[in-house]
């Protein structure tokens, strides 16, 4: 074989080699995006079924229950002390803050009026 034969070979073997990495790269690529797109649709699935078995379970004494419960509280507390730094009130429904004294929630609609019965006037 003549060295212009072998050079030419080469390229080609080269030209090969690199057809196949760009094919594996976009192979790459189009898998692990189907395995991250797969991936978040089962963790919103489980979120879904988590939430659903936590309503269904929140009189159970199961210990992934209780602290939910416990968290779902102390997020409300810091919603509130959180509200309150800004001037307003926490919406009980959305965590929005509210100007103190809104009837209903300017971000869900929510209404407020049950919140308010809640709080008592001895806190000045
Ligand atoms: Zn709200």
């Amino acid at each position: 074989m003549d060295i212009i034969d072998r050079i030419g070979e080469t390229i080609t073997q080269v030209g090969n080699a690199a057809g196949q990495k760009a094919k594996d790269v976009s192979e790459y690529a189009k898998l692990t995006s189907e395995l991250h797109s797969l991936e978040k649709k089962q963790q919103d699935l489980f979120l879904e079924l988590g939430k659903r078995f936590f309503e269904e379970n929140m009189d159970s004494k199961d210990e992934a229950v209780e602290a939910l419960k416990e968290i779902a509280a102390d997020v409300d507390h810091l919603k509130e002390q959180i509200a309150g730094l800004k001037g307003g009130d926490s919406c009980p429904s959305c965590g929005a803050v509210v100007p103190k004294g809104s009837k209903f929630c300017n971000s869900c609609g929510a209404k407020l009026s049950i919140f308010e019965e809640e709080e008592t006037t001895e806190e000045e």
